[in-house]
Parts: C-alpha cells; sequence; structure tokens
C-alpha cells in the first residue's frame, strides 16, 4: 500500500491533481485558489509544489493529493488510491491476478455477469419466479420493460448460481471476485461458495456502455417459502431490503447510475437529466416515455457520478423521496451539483398518495411527463415551499424561510437576478432590502455540507467563526509560522513565547527550531511524521504567503499582536468559565463561593490588564482596560450562547 502512495506521487503533481477539480492560479512560488471546502470571495486556499501540500488558511482542512481527493470525492483512503492510480496510470497490486494480464480478469468478470444475467431472467419460469414476476407486473413494470433492463430472480438457493457458473468452467475464486458468491466461513466447517443473492429481485446494473457490471437485488419472499424451509433467509430478521454487488474489478457504486446506459443518447438529445432515488422510478418513468432518466441507486450522489453526467448535460431535474430523508438527500445532491456548475430544477410530486415517480407513474401513466418538463428552477421551488408555510407572526418561520432560499441567492452570478430575489424576500418578510441582503450574505450554507458524508455537527458551526483568528489552531499555526520565519527573534531571546499558551505538543517543535542553526525546512521537516510533520508543513506555506517580505521590525510587531491574541484566548477562556460559576452560585446563594469567585475574577482582570500593558498597542488608563474587558467577556458569553439568535 505504502509503496503505491510513493509510486504515485513520484508520477503526479499536486497542482495537476487538483487543477482537475478547482481552479488554480500561480502565486509565487505557490499556487492559490478559492477553497472548494468552504465559501469564501478572495482565495486562501494555497498549493505548494515543492513541499506538494495544499492548506486552506480559512477553514485549515489541508493534506497531501491523497487528503484532498477523499476530501472533494467524499470517499475513503482506498477508493482515493484507486482514483489517483488510475491517474497515474498505476496498476494496483490487489486487483492484479496472479497469473494473466488484468484485462483477462476484467473480460471473466464481464463474461460471468452476462451468463449471472442470463441465469437469473431464466429463473422467472420456476414457480417461486413467477410470483416474483407477478409481484413486479403488480407494481406496474410491463413485461416489455422487464425485458429491456433485463430483471430476474435469483431463487432462494444456497448455490444454484455457483453450481451453474462452474459448470461453465469458472473457478470458484472468479465467482467471488465477481461478487456473486461468498467463500464459506471456517466456521461452518465446509468448503466453498454459496451465492450472495438468493430469494430476491434482481435488477442488473449495466456500465454506460451497456455491459452488466454488477447487480442490486431486492428481497423477495415467495409464498411457498413462507413455510419457513431450512436455509431460508427470513425477512424481519437482519435482512437487508436491497443488497448490491461489492466494489469489484469491473464494479464500482460511486461510478455508477442505473439507467444511464439506456437514458444516455435520450439524456443528450433533450440536453437534460432526471435524477430519481430508485431503480423502480427510473424503471417506471422510462415506460411512461420519460426516458431521460437515472437513478442513484439508494446511494449518495458522488462527485463522480456528477461528472460521469456532465459529459451529456449540465441540467438536472431532481426528483427525490418527499419524506425527511428524501429532502436531506435532494439538498445534500443539490449541493454537489452547484458546485459543479449544474443548472438545478426540481420535480414536484403533488399526489400526497404518491411518494416517489414510481408510484406516480403507476396512479396517473403517461401523465408523469407533465411533471417531468414542469420542473421549476431550484430557488423557485425552494421560495414557494417556504412560502407556503410562512407564519408572518413568528420569527423563527422568517428564519426558515431565507435559511432555505439563501444558498442559492448567495450563488448567483447575474446581479439582476439576486436582486429579483432580495425584492420578493424583503416584500414577503417587510423587512428592508438591505437587511435581507445582509442576513442572505451571513447565514450559515447547508449546501456547503457535501463534503463530508456525515456533516450534521460541521452544519452548525457558523461560517464566520470557522475563519476567525481566534480559532485556537489558527492562532497557534500563525505562532509556529512566525518562528519558522524568523527563529532568530527567539534565539537572540528578542521575544519569548510561554510554553502554556501554546501547549506542550508545540512548544517542543518551537524549542527545536530554535535550536536549528542554521535552519533549513526541508532538513527540519524530516525529523518529524504524521501530524506534526503535517502541522510545520501548514505552517511553512503560511509563512511563505503571509510574512513574505516582512523585515524584522514588522515581524516583531506580528510576534506581539499573536501572542497578546493567544494570551487573551487563555485569559477569556477563564473569564467565561467563571461567568457560570458566579451564575451558578448566585443561583444556590452560595455567599462563601460568591467572595472567592469575584477575588478570582480580579486576579484575571489584573493578568488581562498585564497583558495589555505588556503586549498592547498603546499605553491604556485602568479606566479603559476594565471597559475592554467587561466587554470581551460579554462577546465570548454570546459567541456561546447566541448562535441560535443569529438572524
Ligand atoms: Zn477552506
Amino acid at each position: 500500500m505504502e509503496d503505491n502512495v510513493s509510486k504515485i506521487k513520484d508520477r503526479l503533481d499536486v497542482v495537476e491533481v487538483l487543477s482537475g477539480y478547482m481552479k488554480l492560479q500561480k502565486a509565487g512560488i505557490n499556487y492559490k485558489g478559492k477553497c472548494p471546502f468552504h465559501n469564501e470571495k478572495t482565495p486562501s486556499f494555497f498549493v505548494s509544489p515543492e513541499r506538494q501540500i495544499w492548506h486552506c488558511f480559512g477553514c485549515a482542512k489541508g493534506g497531501d493529493m491523497f487528503e484532498f481527493v477523499k476530501e472533494i470525492e467524499s470517499v475513503e483512503f482506498p477508493e482515493a488510491l484507486k482514483i489517483l492510480a488510475a491517474k497515474a496510470g498505476i496498476e494496483l497490486e490487489q486487483f492484479q491476478p496472479r497469473s494473466g494480464e488484468s484485462v483477462d480478469a476484467k473480460q471473466k468478470l464481464y463474461e460471468i455477469c452476462e451468463l449471472a444475467t442470463k441465469f437469473f431472467e431464466k429463473q422467472f419460469q420456476s414457480s417461486s419466479g413467477q410470483e416474483a414476476l407477478a409481484y413486479l407486473r403488480e407494481r406496474g413494470l410491463t413485461d416489455a420493460t422487464i425485458a429491456e433492463f433485463r430483471l430476474g430472480w435469483a431463487p432462494n438457493d444456497w448455490e444454484s448460481l455457483s453450481s451453474y457458473l462452474k459448470t461453465r468452467g469458472y473457478q470458484e475464486k472468479e465467482i467471488i471476485d465477481a461478487g456473486l458468491a461468498v467463500k464459506r466461513s471456517a466456521e461452518s466447517g465446509r468448503e466453498g461458495v454459496y451465492d450472495r443473492f438468493r430469494s430476491r429481485i434482481v435488477f442488473p446494473i449495466f456500465e454506460v456502455s451497456g455491459q452488466v457490471v454488477g447487480f442490486t437485488a431486492r428481497v423477495f419472499e415467495p409464498s411457498s417459502a413462507k413455510s419457513g424451509q431450512p436455509g431460508l433467509a427470513k425477512t424481519g430478521e437482519t435482512m437487508a431490503k436491497y443488497i448490491n454487488t461489492p466494489q469489484t474489478l469491473i464494479y464500482d457504486k460511486s461510478r455508477v447510475l442505473y439507467g444511464l446506459s439506456k437514458a444516455k443518447l435520450e439524456i443528450k438529445k433533450s440536453d437534460r437529466c432526471i435524477l430519481v432515488e430508485g431503480n423502480m422510478d427510473a424503471l417506471m418513468s422510462f415506460q411512461a416515455g420519460v426516458r431521460n432518466v437515472v437513478a442513484s441507486s439508494g446511494t449518495a450522489l458522488t462527485p463522480t457520478h456528477l461528472r460521469l453526467l456532465q459529459r451529456y448535460t449540465k441540467n438536472l431535474g431532481f426528483c427525490f423521496d418527499t419524506d425527511q430523508a428524501g429532502a436531506m438527500a435532494t439538498r445534500r445532491g443539490i449541493g454537489l451539483a452547484l458546485a459543479q456548475q449544474f443548472n438545478i430544477s426540481i420535480l414536484e410530486i403533488k399526489d400526497p398518495e404518491c411518494k416517489d415517480p414510481a408510484d406516480y407513474v403507476k396512479k396517473y401513466g403517461p401523465q408523469w411527463s407533465e411533471v417531468a418538463t414542469g420542473a421549476k428552477p431550484v430557488i423557485d421551488y425552494y421560495f414557494d415551499r417556504a412560502r407556503s408555510s410562512y407564519n408572518p407572526t413568528s420569527a423563527e418561520s422568517k428564519k426558515q424561510i431565507i435559511s432555505a432560499v439563501a444558498p442559492f441567492i448567495k450563488r448567483l452570478t447575474a446581479n439582476v437576478e439576486k436582486a429579483h430575489w432580495v425584492a420578493q424576500l424583503s416584500s414577503l418578510l417587510r423587512v428592508p432590502e438591505s437587511a435581507v441582503s445582509a442576513d442572505i450574505a451571513t447565514f450559515k450554507d447547508d449546501l456547503d455540507s457535501y463534503t463530508r458524508e456525515d456533516s450534521a455537527p460541521e452544519t452548525t458551526v457558523p461560517i464566520q467563526t470557522v475563519v476567525s483568528r481566534e480559532e485556537p489552531d489558527v492562532i497557534n499555526e500563525m505562532i509556529l509560522s512566525l518562528v519558522l520565519k524568523a527563529p532568530m527573534l527567539l534565539r537572540d531571546e528578542i521575544m519569548a513565547i510561554p510554553d502554556c499558551l501554546i501547549g506542550e505538543r508545540l512548544a517542543n517543535i518551537v524549542h527545536q527550531v530554535v535550536e536549528s542553526e542554521p535552519f533549513e525546512f526541508k532538513t527540519f521537516v524530516a525529523r518529524f511524521t504524521g501530524e506534526e510533520a503535517l502541522q510545520l508543513e501548514f505552517a511553512h506555506l503560511r509563512s511563505q504567503e503571509l510574512w513574505q517580505g516582512f523585515d524584522d521590525e514588522t515581524l516583531k510587531t506580528e510576534f506581539c499582536n499573536i501572542i497578546n491574541s493567544a494570551q487573551r484566548r487563555a485569559i477569556n477562556a477563564k473569564l467565561t468559565n467563571l461567568q457560570f460559576d458566579v451564575k451558578e452560585a448566585e443561583a444556590c446563594k452560595d455567599r462563601e463561593r460568591l467572595t472567592r469567585l469575584a477575588s478570582d475574577f480580579n486576579e484575571l482582570a489584573r493578568q488581562l490588564i498585564l497583558t495589555h500593558h505588556i503586549y498592547g498597542p498603546k499605553e491604556k488608563t485602568q479606566e479603559t482596560v476594565k471597559e475592554e474587558i467587561v466587554s470581551e467577556i460579554k462577546t465570548e458569553t454570546e459567541n456561546q450562547t447566541g448562535q441560535e439568535n443569529s438572524l
């Protein structure tokens, strides 16, 4: 694995890899661009070709090319490795068969998947298969659609498919590699393999060329099996409704969209693609004559999916389930698609009896095409939806409207359009346009959360605090960047950094920098690994960008300012805690404790005054300093408690 990483890094350049995803501009020895992971107007995202790293000074994300691909594609390391290996033209060993070329191995898997598809199709003729077929017809599928998409039936049998494939000359290992069989565990006391798909309706997954690469299978229990025969997988236990082919040499779920091979021409022709959630939705839509349709097939939409679609169109119509999860999936997908410059519209199913397109087509048939063509532009959709439930007497309701549409208005590039929406909101909410504009500008942007799969904690943090200088690691990174820029200031004891302000680990690094003479970053950083090395790289990049061309005097001032911030951060944290202690003591009328806390307060206030005297830019009177302390404590407390009242 490690070997693959260094091979890939040898062949690829970080600037080249990142440029495939974002716009980068040369800026001195480094490159810069607008961070794809947080919202910003001026670039604070830097790439160092020399160090082969990237780092955003705004949101503090950073790392090597693997970290970037993980972050932007929302994938884990193994997938990132695959993506970059493909880019570098490196074959990963884990997928290389022991003998023969991988082209042959792939070819075998295609053959196996094709044979399996034929096998499953044929099983509809069995008695249990007849029941499955009846179920599909009952759901509204015609025999023509079932045949066109080659649906099939996997009987409730542990070995029927694997035995069949073995008679056709395939090895157990090959059947496992195709994702169709699973090796029996040692505990079972038996040798060999068993079929992955049993008692399921099988939907073959085609790649764009039309070849079958995998399957998704829906559980179905025929009545003949309900008596509870041995080996029967019963519903209601731990059975998943759908299971899929795992990742194989030819199948990667983040790169395949269900139905694309059949829809691609229609998508090109109509210059539009309709995105639905389930396979059944895609099939029913296709059957109703709306054929420019693909399904994300139960998995979250990925940037790779979108890049695949980009080849055919820039116009996407979303139609996801109307339930809460559907709404979330829709927002996430929209965030991703907006980031890739798609034009987005939303298809609305207005009949409450129909929760998805499949239901709708079953009930209304070809009328589905009217829903598809009547899709609303995404802002109109969210605005209308918010307006229909708007309650003019509730502040919460005003907030909801802004939060629903702000991310879209923010992203509009045409000022006329922006002004239009600001005016709309202003007249609906009866607040001045200037206030609406200000709220839109500061509202948290939930569409940015696409960068993480489980982004719940991230989205609750307002954007402003992410870029604030008070963020602890940003202050520490600033300090380290100054130390790297001008170690002699510490060496000659012109400046000093109290260890307790920056933590033991960082203090240790700082001491080592100071002791290295002459200091050369490249050799110095080689002493470190992991987190510490990365921390140094980030600080080094920051020092290159931020302190470029600064003379010693200015650097000294910057040092003072930052240490000042760090001191005040530490004392303010204590004062804030103290405030809560005071409230607590007041609540239980603990006079003794209150007296003690008051003296603690005086001590901390004295320290804060001292900080101002030592590091403050100007001489201050006791009075102004005291006022400042009070207001600082106030803002500190507001920052902690005022987040819900931000509108
Ligand atoms: Zn950023």
